[in-house]
């Protein structure tokens, strides 16, 4: 976490020294925790991104989807093999099945690989084939989850309950801490709040001040604190200005056939464009994405880096596509208030001006 802090402002912080969140308080380490899976950083100076489906469905849409965040620079993949269902009728998800193929496809791109883990029974088989164990909003207060999580050594990613403080959420973190294991993220997930209009509440105020109260590094999940794709990049930007250190965003092929949380999910060819929009906010604040992990094989971050590659070249070709169009328009409302259209040399220098322009940043 990088947060903005204002030593003298009033009403910093007023954590007392004995404070009962001992181990994970920012005292016990100043400096911050550096979460470290496979070649990512969570904590550390690169901005992390992880994406994935909400839950894992099948092979075929886990690869798809793991693919496209990888070309667009995310650097964790998520997915839910156990889903937590408020309707038990709902899909919970492909269980072992879904760990096998997160871990595969995962090892296939060299993502380091989050899901969630809803009993403490199955915290060894989730760490054998996770990297992180996710402990959802609605177990945040499973205190036997917590401490079998914790025990495995694994880092985890623990998500704000639906109704939870911000003292609860750090005393639950504390519950991991104690079982020897301080590789924890907390995640602002948004919160049950009055307002019905969007799935919960996003507290971006919560994401900042845990950022000054504890060493652990914060992240922010935008999609289940709004509900709606169409909120999920503005959110994204919003936490990167508030100088968090990662997301976790819900990305599908086709949401609107997913078998779990469609309406929130970001369809794979809109990652790209929420990527840009968060790698922009992030160069105000002196900070960039964390760069693909340097552990990867080269012939994967080629394959990789040809993906991006051919992503850009799309997003020029759309870009050409639209300033032609802008061209035309001009010309024809140049001709409509009788001024001379713009010549072809004159538009000729204009486009080489700002390729030049482009190519020299
Ligand atoms: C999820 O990440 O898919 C999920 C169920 O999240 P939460 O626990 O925050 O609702
Ligand atoms: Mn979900």
């Amino acid at each position: 976490m990088h947060p903005v802090t204002n030593e003298h402002a009033e009403g910093g912080d007023v954590t007392p020294p004995d404070t009962p969140y001992k181990r994970i308080h920012r005292s016990a380490r100043p400096e911050g925790t550096r979460v470290r899976v496979g070649g990512v950083e969570i904590g550390g100076a690169g901005f992390v991104m992880a994406a994935g489906p909400c839950a894992v469905e099948s092979r075929h849409q886990l690869e798809a989807t793991a693919r496209a965040v990888a070309a667009a620079g995310a650097s964790i993949l998520r997915g839910g093999a156990f889903k937590p269902r408020t309707s038990p009728y709902a899909f919970r998800g492909l269980g072992r099945e879904g760990l096998e193929m997160l871990r595969d496809v995962g090892r296939e791109l060299g993502m380091p690989v989050v899901t969630e883990v809803l009993d403490p029974g199955d915290s060894n088989l989730v760490a054998d084939h996770a990297d992180i164990l996710q402990i959802g909003a609605r177990n945040m207060q499973n205190y036997a989850l917590l401490e079998a999580a914790g025990r495995t050594l694994k880092p985890v990613l623990l998500k704000r309950g639906l109704s939870a403080t911000i003292e609860e959420l750090l005393l639950a973190a504390e519950y991991v801490a104690l079982q020897g294991n301080t590789d924890i993220i907390l995640c602002e997930r948004g919160i049950r709040t009055f307002e019905t209009a969007t799935r919960n509440t996003l507290d971006l105020g919560a994401a900042v001040l845990l950022g000054e109260r504890t060493h652990l590094p914060v992240v922010v999940d935008p999609s289940h604190a709004s509900g709606r794709s169409s909120m999920v990049a503005p959110l994204s930007m919003a936490a990167a200005a508030a100088g968090v250190a990662g997301l976790i965003v819900e990305v599908h092929p086709d949401p609107s056939h997913a078998m779990c949380d469609g309406a929130q999910s970001v369809p794979v060819s809109a990652f790209p464009a929420l990527m840009d929009g968060v790698a922009t906010v992030l160069s105000a604040r002196g900070r960039a994405f964390s760069s693909p992990a340097a552990s990867l094989d080269p012939a994967t971050r080629l394959r990789l880096e040809t993906e991006r590659l051919e992503g850009l070249d799309r997003m020029l070709g759309r870009l050409a596509g639209e300033r032609r169009a802008a061209g035309l328009r001009i010309d024809a409302l140049q001709s409509k208030i009788g001024r001379p259209r713009r010549s072809v040399p004159e538009a000729e220098a204009r486009e080489k001006r700002t390729m030049e322009t482009h190519a020299a940043v």
